[in-house]
């Protein structure tokens, strides 16, 4: 264990794989809930409490007990605290990637990717501690001034996913803190070491107490006192569809603010002018990049008949190149390319999304070991799973409608741009969506017509900038409010507009 720069030199190995609850400024809670390391089996990877209804309110009273000092502090003072706490992430990036890998599975170097990026998230919005907010406007009055502001919610809850346990953590925390809000986040069960990393960051960086807590837990549980409070003005979740519609339900009911980003089933259209190798190139860093896990990831390619053949071959030499494997193993020839997958449930609906497909009369180009049953994951085996293209499969097939959330990419044939198009339109979610082209006409009219909230033309659907508006459409998001970038900042705030007389 690593962590030694956040906890005492002569901290236990048990007490630095040890997160606690964070309520008004303490650590609490008995840590009998135990995280095993996907990639090595019998190992520990994080011991966390088991948070209660009782756990909650007590965070929401110390929220809201804080939560009018904080919104009277100078935003350029609020926001020198974000910055300084993105340092100390930077500062302390290694050890938190290390801890990042032994609960969530990625390679260490996504997972360093993923810490720089949640610095980089607090640094931004800290930075707009100094930016002006409102507007100043004419007036039909005479001798009259009308200005807009931007005022604070409240106390706001955030519920979290595994998937990018300090980056979406971050970006929900920055915007909600800078525009003057208190915090109760419940991350997601199996990551409870991440969002600690980020609360030490704040509480090191001199954040007020009770200003953001954390609440660890079941979802059941913890997230749904969460959102059933009156006290909590808004919450922005991101997970799995099923979960957010259940959430805005209740919100909806007291009429409170909701953001919900959810599932997705991101499609890539090939188009025969566009270079094979790097479609292909383009298409596996979006599908098989940190492991699938991601609700950006491609999960279904359309190619022209053009292109269809020697697009497949280079997708498959690029899937075998994605080697799976334990995380921390990234050095030397047989450097791992792909972390293990997150969890034995998350592996067995992997596996029988591809089994089925295969059952079904898809061929399965990539990852036949999936096919053997020595693949099944067991207590013992660590959970690693190959890269798997599969093709031959009907339009309406599961694996091409379904998220899987895993390295399992389903490439269908199309006749032409408009019926890739419309392929592409034809799902129930709407959250990325690609397009590999030399034609700028073509990319153009995709950019316009695609049913996404983020369109990449040549890039990977996967891999998003943080200075700009992230969201999707359909049953990906409540597409209300946008996260990331300026844009966040609105589901946080209230707008006011003030006339003003001499
Ligand atoms: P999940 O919905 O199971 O859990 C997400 C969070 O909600 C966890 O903290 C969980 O404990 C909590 N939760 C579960 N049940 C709850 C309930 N009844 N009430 C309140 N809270 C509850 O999702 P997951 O398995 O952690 O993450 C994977 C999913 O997240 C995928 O569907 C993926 O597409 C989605 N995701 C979406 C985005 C996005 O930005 N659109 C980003 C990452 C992940």
């Amino acid at each position: 264990m690593t962590s030694t720069a956040l906890l005492p030199e002569n901290a236990t190995d048990r007490e630095l794989i040890t997160a606690r609850h964070l309520i008004n400024g303490e650590w609490l809670g008995e840590a009998g809930t135990k995280r095993m390391n996907p990639a090595r089996p019998g190992e520990l990877a994080a011991l966390s409490p088991s948070g209660t209804a009782a756990d909650v309110d007590a965070a929401i009273t110390a929220a809201s007990a804080a939560q009018p000092g904080w919104a009277t502090m100078p935003a350029p003072s609020r926001g020198a605290i974000l910055i300084t706490a993105g340092n100390l992430l930077i500062e302390r990036q290694t050890a938190i990637a290390e801890d990042l890998v032994r609960e969530e599975g990625k390679t260490l170097a996504e997972a360093k990717g993923e810490v720089k990026r949640a610095s980089d998230v607090l640094r931004f919005f800290g930075s707009l501690g100094w930016a002006a907010t409102g507007e100043v406007l004419p007036s039909g009055l005479p001798d009259t001034t009308i200005t807009t502001r931007r005022e604070s919610l409240g106390v706001v809850g955030l519920i979290t996913p595994w998937n990018f346990p300090i980056a979406i953590p971050a970006w929900k925390t920055a915007p909600a803190l800078i525009s003057g809000n208190a915090v109760v986040i419940k991350p997601a069960e199996l990551t409870p070491l991440s969002a600690t990393h980020l609360a030490r960051a704040l509480q090191d960086a001199g954040l007020p107490a009770g200003v953001f807590n954390v609440v660890h837990g079941k979802g059941r549980v913890v997230g749904d006192a969460l959102a059933r409070d009156p006290r909590i003005a808004g919450l922005s979740f991101t997970g799995s569809t099923n979960v957010g519609l259940g959430l805005q339900e209740i919100l909806n009911a007291r009429r409170a603010r909701v953001q919900l980003e959810m599932g997705g089933k991101n499609g890539v259209l090939v188009l025969d002018d566009a270079d094979a190798r790097k479609a292909a190139k383009v298409v596996a860093a979006g599908a098989f990049g940190l492991t699938g896990q991601a609700c950006t990831a491609t999960s279904r390619v359309y190619v022209t008949p053009g292109i269809r053949s020697a697009f497949l071959d280079a997708l498959t030499e690029e899937a075998a190149a994605y080697t799976p494997g334990d995380g921390m193993d990234t050095d030397g020839p047989d450097a791992v390319r792909m972390g293990a997958v997150v969890s034995s449930q998350q592996h067995a609906q992997n596996t029988a999304a591809v089994r089925s497909a295969v059952e079904r009369g898809a061929t399965l180009l990539s990852g036949s070991a999936i096919l053997d049953e020595t693949h099944d994951g067991d207590a013992d085996r660590p959970l690693f799973f190959p890269a798997a293209v599969l093709t031959e499969l009907p339009f309406d097939d599961a694996a091409v409608t379904e998220e899987i959330f895993g390295p399992v990419v389903a490439v269908l044939e199309v006749a032409d741009y408009e019926a890739g198009l419309a392929a592409i339109n034809d799902s129930r979610y709407g959250l990325t969506a690609g397009i590999c082209t030399d034609s700028l006409a073509r990319a153009t009219d995709f950019a316009a017509r695609a049913q996404a909230g983020v369109v990449k033309v040549n890039r990977p659907t996967a891999g998003l900038d943080l200075n700009v508006p992230f969201g999707g459409v359909k049953d990906s998001s409540t597409n209300t409010f946008r996260e990331q970038g300026k844009s966040a900042l609105d589901f946080f705030t209230w707008g006011k507009t003030v006339y003003t007389g001499v």
